[in-house]
Protein backbone atom coordinates (compact mmCIF):
# COMPACT_ATOMS: atom_id res chain seq x y z
CA UNK A 1 0.00 0.00 0.00
CA UNK A 2 1.23 3.35 -0.94
CA UNK A 3 1.63 5.91 1.88
CA UNK A 4 -0.78 8.46 0.32
CA UNK A 5 -3.52 5.35 0.25
CA UNK A 6 -2.63 4.82 3.65
CA UNK A 7 -3.02 7.95 4.67
CA UNK A 8 -5.70 8.64 3.59
CA UNK A 9 -7.31 5.50 5.09
CA UNK A 10 -6.62 7.02 8.29
CA UNK A 11 -8.60 10.14 7.76
CA UNK A 12 -5.08 12.48 6.47
CA UNK A 13 -6.11 15.40 4.42
CA UNK A 14 -3.34 16.70 2.28
CA UNK A 15 -3.59 20.66 1.08
CA UNK A 16 -4.92 20.14 -2.05
CA UNK A 17 -7.40 17.24 -1.12
CA UNK A 18 -11.09 17.75 -1.32
CA UNK A 19 -12.26 17.09 2.08
CA UNK A 20 -15.05 14.30 2.24
CA UNK A 21 -18.06 15.36 4.75
CA UNK A 22 -19.44 11.49 5.63
CA UNK A 23 -18.09 12.48 9.16
CA UNK A 24 -20.07 13.25 11.64
CA UNK A 25 -19.11 16.59 11.82
CA UNK A 26 -18.39 18.35 8.91
CA UNK A 27 -15.27 20.48 10.28
CA UNK A 28 -11.47 19.38 9.65
CA UNK A 29 -9.37 19.59 12.65
CA UNK A 30 -6.59 22.19 11.27
CA UNK A 31 -3.52 21.73 13.54
CA UNK A 32 -0.53 24.15 12.66
CA UNK A 33 2.83 23.33 12.81
CA UNK A 34 5.18 25.13 14.37
CA UNK A 35 9.04 25.08 15.33
CA UNK A 36 10.35 23.72 18.30
CA UNK A 37 11.23 27.44 19.51
CA UNK A 38 7.56 28.38 18.57
CA UNK A 39 5.95 25.36 20.43
CA UNK A 40 7.90 26.33 24.13
CA UNK A 41 6.49 30.16 23.43
CA UNK A 42 3.02 28.40 23.43
CA UNK A 43 3.09 29.22 27.64
CA UNK A 44 -0.39 31.41 27.27
CA UNK A 45 -3.02 28.93 29.40
CA UNK A 46 -5.63 29.53 26.21
CA UNK A 47 -3.18 26.56 24.40
CA UNK A 48 -3.64 24.14 27.27
CA UNK A 49 -4.51 20.39 25.39
CA UNK A 50 -4.62 22.41 22.38
CA UNK A 51 -2.60 20.09 19.67
CA UNK A 52 0.27 21.63 17.19
CA UNK A 53 2.46 19.69 14.85
CA UNK A 54 6.42 19.87 14.65
CA UNK A 55 8.61 18.31 12.37
CA UNK A 56 11.99 17.12 14.20
CA UNK A 57 14.95 14.85 13.59
CA UNK A 58 15.06 12.23 16.86
CA UNK A 59 18.33 13.17 18.47
CA UNK A 60 18.26 10.61 21.52
CA UNK A 61 16.44 8.01 23.12
CA UNK A 62 16.67 8.46 26.83
CA UNK A 63 18.10 5.34 28.00
CA UNK A 64 17.99 6.05 31.95
CA UNK A 65 14.02 5.10 32.85
CA UNK A 66 11.88 2.00 31.46
CA UNK A 67 10.70 1.76 28.09
CA UNK A 68 7.21 -0.08 28.71
CA UNK A 69 4.42 -0.17 31.03
CA UNK A 70 1.75 -2.90 31.93
CA UNK A 71 -1.61 -1.28 31.63
CA UNK A 72 -5.09 -2.88 32.43
CA UNK A 73 -6.75 -4.81 29.36
CA UNK A 74 -10.00 -3.38 30.29
CA UNK A 75 -9.50 0.06 31.26
CA UNK A 76 -6.08 0.35 30.33
CA UNK A 77 -5.07 2.07 33.82
CA UNK A 78 -1.58 1.98 34.77
CA UNK A 79 -0.97 -1.15 36.88
CA UNK A 80 0.58 -1.59 39.90
CA UNK A 81 2.83 -4.21 40.54
CA UNK A 82 3.64 -5.75 44.12
CA UNK A 83 5.52 -8.78 44.15
CA UNK A 84 5.32 -10.01 40.81
CA UNK A 85 1.46 -9.55 40.58
CA UNK A 86 -0.05 -6.87 39.03
CA UNK A 87 -3.64 -4.90 40.25
CA UNK A 88 -5.76 -2.39 38.03
CA UNK A 89 -6.10 0.54 40.61
CA UNK A 90 -9.30 1.27 38.66
CA UNK A 91 -10.84 -2.03 38.35
CA UNK A 92 -9.48 -3.06 41.76
CA UNK A 93 -8.43 -6.58 40.38
CA UNK A 94 -5.96 -8.77 39.75
CA UNK A 95 -4.57 -8.64 36.19
CA UNK A 96 -2.79 -11.91 35.18
CA UNK A 97 -2.35 -11.29 31.34
CA UNK A 98 -1.70 -7.34 30.72
CA UNK A 99 -1.39 -5.03 28.22
CA UNK A 100 1.66 -3.37 27.04
CA UNK A 101 2.11 0.17 25.92
CA UNK A 102 5.42 1.89 25.05
CA UNK A 103 5.95 5.20 26.91
CA UNK A 104 9.60 6.28 25.96
CA UNK A 105 11.22 9.63 26.46
CA UNK A 106 13.18 10.98 23.29
CA UNK A 107 15.11 13.93 22.64
CA UNK A 108 13.92 15.97 19.33
CA UNK A 109 15.51 18.96 17.71
CA UNK A 110 15.12 21.22 14.52
CA UNK A 111 16.56 24.56 13.43
CA UNK A 112 15.06 26.16 15.91
CA UNK A 113 15.64 24.04 19.17
CA UNK A 114 15.64 21.27 21.12
CA UNK A 115 12.94 19.19 23.34
CA UNK A 116 12.47 16.55 25.38
CA UNK A 117 9.41 14.25 24.29
CA UNK A 118 7.38 11.76 25.98
CA UNK A 119 6.90 9.38 22.65
CA UNK A 120 3.57 7.63 23.59
CA UNK A 121 2.68 4.16 22.50
CA UNK A 122 1.16 5.15 19.52
CA UNK A 123 4.04 6.79 18.41
CA UNK A 124 6.36 4.36 19.24
CA UNK A 125 4.20 1.68 17.66
CA UNK A 126 4.20 3.74 14.15
CA UNK A 127 8.15 4.21 14.28
CA UNK A 128 8.77 0.44 14.88
CA UNK A 129 5.85 -1.01 13.23
CA UNK A 130 5.02 -3.73 15.72
CA UNK A 131 2.83 -3.30 19.30
CA UNK A 132 4.77 -3.40 22.37
CA UNK A 133 3.48 -6.58 23.52
CA UNK A 134 4.55 -8.15 20.35
CA UNK A 135 7.96 -6.51 20.99
CA UNK A 136 8.29 -7.83 24.67
CA UNK A 137 6.97 -11.29 23.20
CA UNK A 138 9.63 -11.65 20.45
CA UNK A 139 12.77 -10.83 22.67
CA UNK A 140 11.74 -13.43 25.10
CA UNK A 141 12.97 -14.49 28.88
CA UNK A 142 15.87 -11.76 29.12
CA UNK A 143 13.43 -8.98 28.35
CA UNK A 144 13.45 -6.04 30.79
CA UNK A 145 11.63 -2.48 31.47
CA UNK A 146 15.25 -1.04 31.84
CA UNK A 147 17.42 -2.32 28.44
CA UNK A 148 15.91 -0.86 25.25
CA UNK A 149 15.54 -2.87 22.58
CA UNK A 150 17.91 -2.22 19.72
CA UNK A 151 14.65 -1.45 17.26
CA UNK A 152 13.65 1.09 19.49
CA UNK A 153 17.29 2.85 20.22
CA UNK A 154 17.20 2.58 15.62
CA UNK A 155 14.72 5.46 15.49
CA UNK A 156 17.29 8.06 15.92
CA UNK A 157 18.24 10.19 13.33
CA UNK A 158 14.71 9.68 11.83
CA UNK A 159 13.12 12.52 10.49
CA UNK A 160 9.06 12.84 11.84
CA UNK A 161 6.32 14.82 12.24
CA UNK A 162 4.43 14.85 15.62
CA UNK A 163 1.20 15.29 16.69
CA UNK A 164 2.02 17.29 20.11
CA UNK A 165 -0.83 17.95 22.72
CA UNK A 166 -0.03 20.74 25.00
CA UNK A 167 -0.22 19.57 28.51
CA UNK A 168 -1.07 21.50 31.56
CA UNK A 169 2.29 22.14 32.61
CA UNK A 170 3.53 23.22 29.34
CA UNK A 171 1.29 26.27 30.05
CA UNK A 172 0.98 26.14 33.59
CA UNK A 173 4.54 25.90 35.24
CA UNK A 174 6.41 26.36 31.89
CA UNK A 175 7.18 22.83 31.50
CA UNK A 176 9.56 22.01 27.78
CA UNK A 177 8.28 17.89 28.54
CA UNK A 178 6.25 17.73 25.78
CA UNK A 179 4.02 14.83 24.93
CA UNK A 180 3.35 13.28 21.38
CA UNK A 181 0.53 11.45 20.58
CA UNK A 182 1.00 10.54 17.24
CA UNK A 183 3.90 10.45 14.62
CA UNK A 184 3.23 11.00 10.71
CA UNK A 185 6.49 10.94 8.18
CA UNK A 186 7.93 13.94 7.61
CA UNK A 187 7.09 15.35 4.33
CA UNK A 188 10.00 17.55 3.46
CA UNK A 189 13.01 15.22 5.09
CA UNK A 190 16.54 16.14 3.74
CA UNK A 191 17.77 13.87 1.30
CA UNK A 192 20.44 12.40 3.33
CA UNK A 193 17.58 11.10 5.30
CA UNK A 194 15.63 9.40 2.95
CA UNK A 195 16.35 6.27 3.32
CA UNK A 196 15.41 6.69 7.26
CA UNK A 197 11.75 8.05 6.41
CA UNK A 198 11.40 5.53 3.47
CA UNK A 199 12.03 2.77 6.34
CA UNK A 200 9.72 4.51 8.81
CA UNK A 201 7.21 4.49 5.93
CA UNK A 202 7.37 1.03 5.42
CA UNK A 203 7.49 0.09 8.79
CA UNK A 204 4.53 2.23 10.10
CA UNK A 205 1.21 0.32 11.23
CA UNK A 206 -1.85 1.12 8.98
CA UNK A 207 -3.76 2.15 12.35
CA UNK A 208 -2.92 3.31 15.72
CA UNK A 209 -6.04 2.50 17.41
CA UNK A 210 -4.94 3.85 20.70
CA UNK A 211 -7.17 6.49 22.44
CA UNK A 212 -5.63 6.14 26.01
CA UNK A 213 -2.68 9.03 25.54
CA UNK A 214 -5.67 10.86 23.37
CA UNK A 215 -7.75 10.73 25.90
CA UNK A 216 -6.86 13.78 27.81
CA UNK A 217 -7.38 15.72 24.65
CA UNK A 218 -10.89 15.07 24.58
CA UNK A 219 -12.00 17.79 26.81
CA UNK A 220 -11.04 19.94 24.60
CA UNK A 221 -13.68 20.51 21.23
CA UNK A 222 -11.67 21.09 18.69
CA UNK A 223 -8.66 19.05 19.30
CA UNK A 224 -7.37 15.66 18.05
CA UNK A 225 -9.35 12.76 19.70
CA UNK A 226 -7.96 9.47 17.92
CA UNK A 227 -4.97 8.46 15.98
CA UNK A 228 -7.65 8.05 12.91
CA UNK A 229 -9.61 11.83 12.90
CA UNK A 230 -9.16 13.99 10.33
CA UNK A 231 -6.41 15.96 10.40
CA UNK A 232 -5.22 18.52 8.18
CA UNK A 233 -1.65 19.29 8.08
CA UNK A 234 -1.14 23.43 7.67
CA UNK A 235 2.39 24.22 6.34
ZN1 LIG B 1 -8.72 -1.76 34.92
Amino acid sequence: MTLISRLNREGYVSNDTVVPTNSVSDSVHVIETVTLKELVEKTSTKYSKMNFMCSVKIKKVQTNDTWWYDCCPKCHEELNEFEGMFKCPNCKLTIPVTEKRYRIMIIVEDSTGVANVNFSNCVVKRLVGKSATNMVDELGEGVTKSSIPQLIMDVAEKDVTLNIAIRDDNVLINSTLYNATDAYPSKNPKPSSSESVQKFEDNTLSSCGDNVELAICDKTPGSVKSCNKKIKLVR
